[in-house]
């Protein structure tokens, strides 16, 4: 069993009401006990906005935290209609928040407009993690390192404070699909990623770096195989209590 910190993120996308308090309390209870005989696993669930201070509120956990999917690019309070803001967020209970999915990339959100929303994001005190991939076609062309080194480097200030930012490396081609990448190729793309990011920021240490793309309780020990990955982003079978923690107890066997 690997001693290093390892996150299980679930990102329930539009999925969820107050009677999904029964999903994450489940949840809660594995971790409680799961915490006895491992110190170094990191849960963290990104929910729907209407759901971060219902939950916080009534889990109060400290084994479990919440985070957002998305924020405005605006700060504070303004006249921008179904906007919800970074501060907004951490007043409501959360302590992270998902930005650049590639699902609000679909809708418009260039790299520039992330990078003020991870700048919104961290001025609010919330921890980002940061999602960069490469479509099915990039792919294809052999983009795969030109597009997600551009997503870091466009979005990523220098003056940022990387101890908040984790990468979630997150193939679009992979998300939602059942086709996960290589293993080899995951290698490559994390050192990749890894040594980019040193070099860009000219940080001490390396970043985190999560992998994202249809992981479940099956294809869990491949991953766990590789020890550049730190953690999941996890979608789909994050959204059930029983996959999600199948996903970390397979991880640790
Ligand atoms: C995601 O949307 O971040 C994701 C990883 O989805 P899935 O696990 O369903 O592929």
């Amino acid at each position: 069993m690997t001693n290093k910190l390892k996150y299980f993120i679930g990102n329930w996308k539009m999925f969820g009401d107050f009677s999904s308090l029964k999903i994450i309390k489940r949840i809660n209870n594995f971790c409680l006990k799961f915490r006895k005989k491992n110190k170094n696993s990191k849960v963290i669930l990104c929910v729907p906005n209407i759901l971060i201070n219902f939950f916080s509120s009534k889990l109060n956990s400290d084994v479990i935290s919440i985070g957002a999917q998305n924020c405005s690019h605006n700060k504070n309070y303004g006249p921008f209609t179904g906007s919800v803001s970074a501060s907004m967020l951490k007043k409501s209970g959360a302590n992270y928040v998902i930005l650049g999915h590639s699902e609000n990339r679909f809708e418009g959100e260039s790299n520039k407009l992330i990078m003020q929303k991870i700048e919104n994001a961290l001025e609010a005190n919330l921890k980002v993690i940061f999602c960069i991939g490469e479509t099915q076609k990039q792919k294809n062309k052999c983009q795969t390192f030109s597009v997600i080194g551009n997503q870091l480097k466009k979005s990523i200030k220098k003056s940022f404070d990387k101890n908040k930012i984790i990468i979630a490396y997150e193939p679009v081609w992979s998300i939602g699909s059942g086709k996960i990448p290589k293993k080899n190729e995951l290698i490559k793309t994390f050192k990749f990623i890894k040594n980019l990011y040193k070099k860009l920021f000219k940080t001490k240490k390396y970043p985190k770096v999560l992998y994202g793309g249809s992981v479940n309780n099956k294809n869990i020990t491949l991953f766990s195989k590789i020890s550049e990955i730190d953690g999941f982003l996890i979608g789909g079978a994050s959204q059930s209590s029983k996959k999600f923690i199948d996903i970390i107890k397979k991880y640790y066997k």
